[in-house]
């Protein structure tokens, strides 16, 4: 089964790479074999985000696909900045000015707790569809601590913890992240296909 990975982000395509090696039968594709034009992410929803952009590379490509799309959720500011996580602060996307502007939206406010949420969609050329998600609870933190991971990670401490994201390793916050949990859930879907083809 041929599967071609809807993100030209190279560090998610080397995640995803990681986490599928071990499906045997699944041949791996990237925008870096098979280019595709960028999809406008215009869906009110994660999960509709996620299939607008499987679908979209996919009628491109005349290839399956699996796409996601991933966010931060905070209860207090009645979900924001949800979908428009990445642009939340405005073009060009900029991490730091976004967690500036998440912290000015938060003070004052001690009800802290948030998530990430991701989905994962999955568009095979049959038409056939499957979603998945993923779910990190946790908190947002008073000040940004730490240098490594993306986005929101300075700001977010995950339930159980003391530290924030960007505090930890690589590998301690792919074991317990949302996107890790979702493309676990998928791999299940993607092991019953590989073995009906
Ligand atoms: P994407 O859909 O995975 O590209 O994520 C959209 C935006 O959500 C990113 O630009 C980040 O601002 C935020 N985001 C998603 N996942 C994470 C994460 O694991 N850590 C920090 N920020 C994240």
């Amino acid at each position: 089964m041929i599967l071609l990975l809807g993100t030209r982000n190279s560090g998610k395509i080397r995640e995803l790479k990681e986490l599928l090696a071990d499906v045997r039968g699944l041949e791996l594709l990237s925008f870096f074999d098979i280019p595709f034009s960028e999809v406008e992410e215009n869906g009110r929803t994660f999960a509709e985000n996620a299939l607008l952009k499987a679908r979209a590379i996919s009628s491109q490509t005349g290839l399956s696909v699996l796409a996601d799309d991933a966010g931060l959720v905070v209860d207090a500011l009645n979900g924001e900045p949800g979908v428009r996580s990445a642009r939340y602060s405005g073009e060009p996307v900029d991490y730091a000015r976004n967690n500036a502007l998440l912290l000015e939206r938060m003070r004052g406010i001690t009800a802290r707790e948030a998530h990430f949420a991701i989905v994962v969609a999955l568009h095979l050329v049959d038409g056939r569809e499957y979603v998945r998600e993923g779910v990190l609870p946790g908190r947002i933190a008073e000040s940004p601590v730490g240098s490594e991971g993306f986005g929101y990670d300075p700001l977010f401490i995950p339930d159980g913890y003391t530290r924030t994201l960007a505090q930890m390793s690589f590998e301690e916050k792919n074991r317990i992240s949302h996107r890790r949990q979702a493309i676990e859930r998928i791999k299940e879907v993607l092991v019953d296909l590989v073995l009906q083809t």
